[in-house]
């Protein structure tokens, strides 16, 4: 019988300084997976500006296992994914980072519990963030936490998208035409049996995180507006209750000045509930603005990605 095709997938920004250590750790990764898999390596490059494509087309040329797409421009790593996806022609798929924070060592491990046909995917689970701020850990454990109450999506802390799929698995993940595209979301909701394996937290090499921390909160806030509708029902829920602080308000004034009679004060109160009012009219608002501007983007039905070049392999089927 032929041997399976475990197809590796890369996304790659810029990464030039780390991607020959990457070819070479992967290579070594692929021999010891040689009794089971062969392999094909799946670079994404979402539009480097540095000499990383030009790496990868030497890699091509010399090693047919090497196969590459090239975006028009840089459309971020989530687009990467789903490209590398659509692309990868193996039995198998997994999707890993170039900076080697992904460790190659892993996928002996992944791929037992699948070839076995126990697992339909296993991802890799981050118990440390060794080399993390202390304010990034914290905000992250607070996201994965807030998600998980109100999305229905159980993503456990510390997930990353280091994930090994059977072909079934990937063609579901494909099926999902959104173009917002919460990864780690959708994984999560196409179900299927996955087992999290845990492992510490490895620093990059060389180059840099492409992740600021404004770029991380608008991630999260996407995975949010991605998966709940909670958010827009905090709009109702808000609204009972002043209205039922209203009521109360309304009988304890006409309660006071039958009482007490009607000296002029209150004005402190007056424009602090004002504020307040306000304040939770333009949340709410900003709240709809997120999703409505989401489903307009949707609805433009524009493609995830551009491809300008590639070299990429035939599936078998
Ligand atoms: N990446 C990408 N497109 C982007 C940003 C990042 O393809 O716009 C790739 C990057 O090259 C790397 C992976 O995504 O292989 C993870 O990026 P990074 O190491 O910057 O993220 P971190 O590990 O800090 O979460
Ligand atoms: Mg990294």
């Amino acid at each position: 019988m032929d041997k399976r095709l475990l197809s590796i997938v890369v996304p790659c920004y810029n990464e030039m300084q780390v991607i020959p250590d990457f070819y070479r750790e992967i290579c070594l990764a692929a021999q010891t997976l040689s009794d089971r898999v062969e392999c094909e390596f799946l670079f994404i490059d979402d539009g480097s500006t540095d000499m990383t494509l030009s790496i990868l087309k030497q890699y091509a040329e010399e090693d047919a296992r090497v196969r590459y797409v090239s975006f028009s421009r840089n459309f971020g790593k989530e687009a990467g994914i789903y490209a590398g996806l659509e692309n990868a022609v193996g039995d198998y798929v997994v999707v890993m980072d170039a900076d080697l924070q992904h460790p190659p060592m892993f996928l002996s491990e992944m791929l037992n519990p699948i070839m076995r046909g126990e697992y339909d995917s296993v991802a890799m689970r981050r118990v440390d963030r060794k080399g993390e701020g202390r304010l990034r850990s914290f905000f992250s454990r607070m996201f994965y936490k807030l998600n998980r109450k109100i999305s229905g999506v159980d993503i456990p802390e510390g997930a990353t998208d280091f994930r090994m799929m059977t072909r079934q698995m990937v063609d579901s993940v494909l099926a999902l035409p959104e173009v917002n595209r919460f990864t780690k979301g959708i994984f999560a909701w196409v179900g299927y049996r996955t087992l999290w394996l845990p492992y510490h937290n490895v620093e990059r090499p060389a180059g840099q995180s492409k992740w600021s921390f404004g770029s991380l909160v608008r991630y999260s806030l996407n995975g949010i507006v991605a998966f709940s509708t909670v958010p827009l029902a905090l709009a109702s829920i808000l609204g009972a209750i002043c209205c039922f602080a209203a009521l109360f308000m309304v009988a304890w004034v006409i309660i006071k000045t039958l009482i007490w009679g009607d000296p002029v004060a209150g004005f402190p109160t007056l424009i602090t509930v004002i504020l307040f009012l306000g304040g939770i009219q333009l949340l709410m608002i900003g709240i709809l603005g997120q999703y409505l501007s989401k489903a307009y983007m949707e609805l433009k039905h524009r493609p995830m990605y551009l491809t300008k070049e590639k070299k990429v392999g035939t599936r078998k089927d």
